[in-house]
């Protein structure tokens, strides 16, 4: 079902691709695998996919520990995407490649600090509440530049973009509208740094609008691995 669902969801995502003049290899599927057990992971890891997202620090940490331990051949790029307290900052960065949801100094910084030597730069997003929610987590699209600055003079950290949660609506006039405003901000941050080539947006809805747009990342969980119990 796993290989199913991915060769599906690869032919889709090559489809929309094309019919907007991009190369579908611009477009990275991030398999979400949040809840879902390492077999389901191994199974899509044998479809051909090797970019996970975790949303959940210690089951996240879980998970990477596993396939490095069993399969150390397997080069793997797991992602952070779920929401971080200061507190569980260690963990992500002694584990994660990724990290999709900085909103606040604080947090790069202690990224940035707590990051092994041994390991690479760890590559991070900015997410931005890009459609202004109240209590949603993001910082305002004004104070991207800012918390750009910030990140691009800490040296264990890369900044390699934006990610967003857009509020959900069926109409794909407005989808598209929203991903055109991440557009336009990634477009000019992109134009300060050199390293900024992401954009994390799209999900199974709203995957169409999100690849027109300028998506260079959808996550897709259900659509993949089937319902969650949440
Ligand atoms: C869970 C999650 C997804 C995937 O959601 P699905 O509806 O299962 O495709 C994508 N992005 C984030 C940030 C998530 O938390």
């Amino acid at each position: 079902m796993i290989k199913k669902n991915i060769e599906h969801l690869t032919e889709q995502i090559a489809k929309i691709a094309s019919a907007c003049e991009r190369d579908p290899s611009s477009v990275t599927l991030l398999a979400v695998s949040k809840t879902k057990p390492v077999s389901a992971i191994q199974e899509a890891i044998a479809a051909g996919l090797t970019e996970f997202g975790e949303n959940y620090v210690q089951e996240g940490v879980e998970k990477v520990t596993f396939f490095k331990q069993t399969q150390p051949e397997q080069v793997l790029c797991w992602h952070f995407i779920g929401p971080i307290q200061s507190n569980k900052t260690r963990p992500v960065a002694e584990s994660f490649d990724w990290v999709h949801t900085i909103d606040r100094a604080k947090i790069a910084e202690r990224l940035n600090a707590q990051r092994p030597d041994e390991l690479r730069s760890l590559q991070v997003l900015i997410q931005v509440n890009i459609s202004n929610q109240a209590s949603k987590s993001g910082v305002a699209p004004n104070e991207v530049f800012a918390l750009a600055k910030l990140i691009t003079s800490l040296p264990k950290l890369c900044l390699r973009g934006l990610m967003c949660i857009p509020e959900p609506t069926d109409d794909p006039i407005k989808q598209k509208e929203i991903f055109a405003k991440m557009a336009h901000i990634g477009q000019q941050l992109s134009e300060i740094y050199p390293s900024v080539d992401t954009l994390s947006m799209g999900m199974s809805d709203d995957m169409t609008a999100a690849i027109e747009t300028g998506s260079t990342m959808i996550r897709i969980g259900t659509a993949i691995f089937g319902r969650r119990g949440d």
